[in-house]
């Protein structure tokens, strides 16, 4: 079984590594702050999927968003992997790696543009995610212009509550995602009568970092009702989109097993499915493929008592790693230097940018360190570089993919060169 992190210390003399390849000597080689993914960890988490999913016909569309580094969608796409994506961007970036990959990319989001739409007809996409009525009458329009035929899936809102933090949490009536399932047969009804539209699949998304199977069986059999309902009206439908949202637990101390992780995930949804016949199940996770893959590593700047506070300020900030503060979100921080005996300290480990709520971590408990020193913030491989800024004109963090004894540089670090380069003096 492979660990938890691919990032350990081989023993209590070497330094963190992530795989074999120490963090120190990549610190030293490409500056820091440094984004580190494992390139066997990530295949290893998409292999889960195929394991649980085994005699179900499934395909695992990875959600870019999560983590959009070409040289990830590259080998994703080799494990075979489908995408699921949010823009124009996301869908270039696809294409950028793989044209073939095209025909295994679905695209979600409640705001596409007539251009996104457009390229998205024109490289022959397998589905399009339909979130609202005046969405489905701009595609079929598009559809028809371009004379491209788009197969679609109804993103239904299946009002299912999921235990996620407020921000992430999608499949409630009050949110902006998706068509009341309610609603959904007419749209359906309306869609199928459009020539260039195929009504071909059904989907939900009920949120991220959800940590419990029970809402996702849920939300799958609402839409399991609705599909047999559709087949019954007439409609060819054959994918059931399950969106993606499974979680992983940010805090060491917390058991977490992944490989039971996704068979539980696998069952939860097999459940809701096995009945129905000429199924193929799509998947979209994102978090749980990449999150425990990737590290930022980062240097410590400075250790600064104001009054009873201890900061420790690091050379990341916010704008590489923004999950603390947007979503109150918990990140192991551990030393890069051997594991000797070491004194302990309570701190907050904050950033250089000029906002209170540039954290990573607050009146934590950590191992001393001092000005110099490496630390390494865990689980930093989703949702950290892609939502990485350039706020304090900061140039983003590079980013390297360790596979096995090599490291390779995936993204050279930004520089304030080409962050000036497309402004207008
Ligand atoms: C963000 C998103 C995902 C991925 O969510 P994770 O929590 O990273 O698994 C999948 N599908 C849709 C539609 C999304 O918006």
């Amino acid at each position: 079984m492979f660990p938890v992190r691919p990032f350990a210390h081989p023993d209590k003399k070497s330094p963190l590594a992530c795989g074999e390849v120490a963090l120190d000597a990549l610190a030293k080689k490409f500056g820091t702050p440094l984004y580190v993914y494992s390139a066997d960890h990530i295949r290893y988490r998409s292999g889960l999927f195929t394991e649980a999913f085994a005699g179900q016909p499934h395909l695992v569309c990875y959600a870019v968003k999560a983590n959009s580094a070409l040289a990830i969608l590259k080998l994703l796409a080799a494990e075979g992997a489908g995408f699921d994506i949010v823009s124009g961007g996301e869908l270039e970036r696809v294409l950028a790696v793989d044209k073939a990959a095209a025909a295994r990319v679905v695209f979600s989001g409640v705001g596409k543009t007539a251009p996104e739409i457009d390229l998205a007809l024109r490289s022959g996409i397998l589905l399009f995610n339909v979130e609202s009525e005046g969405e489905l009458e701009l595609l079929a329009e598009r559809a028809a212009k371009l004379r491209k035929r788009a197969r679609i899936a109804l993103r239904v809102n299946p009002d299912v509550f999921a235990e996620t933090h407020p921000y992430i949490s999608t499949g409630l009536r009050e949110h902006k995602f998706g068509i009341d399932i309610k609603r959904a047969r007419t749209v359906y009804k309306r869609a199928a009568q459009q020539k260039w539209i195929a009504p071909a699949g059904i989907s939900v998304h009920i949120g991220s970092q959800i940590r419990s199977a029970e809402p996702f069986g849920a939300a799958t059999d609402r839409v399991a009702k609705l599909l047999l309902q559709l087949r019954k009206d007439g409609l060819p439908i054959q994918f059931l989109d399950a969106g993606g949202g499974l979680g992983i637990e940010y805090h060491a101390a917390q058991a977490f097993n992944p490989e039971e992780k996704v068979r539980q995930y696998a069952a939860a949804l097999r459940d809701a499915v096995s009945r129905i016949e000429g199924l193929t199940l799509l998947l979209e996770p994102g978090r749980f493929l990449v999150a425990q893959a990737g590290a930022l590593v980062t240097r410590v700047l400075f250790v600064k008592k104001n009054g009873e506070k201890t900061f420790v300020i690091t050379d990341a900030g916010m704008n590489d790693l923004i999950r603390p503060t947007l979503y109150q979100a918990h990140h192991e921080i551990v030393p890069v230097t051997a594991t000797k005996s070491r004194r302990k300290l309570v701190a907050d480990v904050v950033g250089p940018v000029c906002e209170t709520g540039d954290f990573f971590a607050r009146d934590r408990e950590l191992d001393a360190v001092k000005p110099g020193d490496l630390v390494a913030i865990l689980d930093a491989g989703a949702y950290g570089m892609s939502l990485a800024s350039n706020y304090n004109t900061r140039g983003r963090a590079a980013e390297v993919l360790v596979e096995g004894k090599r490291a390779r540089l995936i993204r050279r670090r930004e520089t304030v060169a080409d962050l000036l380069a497309t402004e207008v003096l």
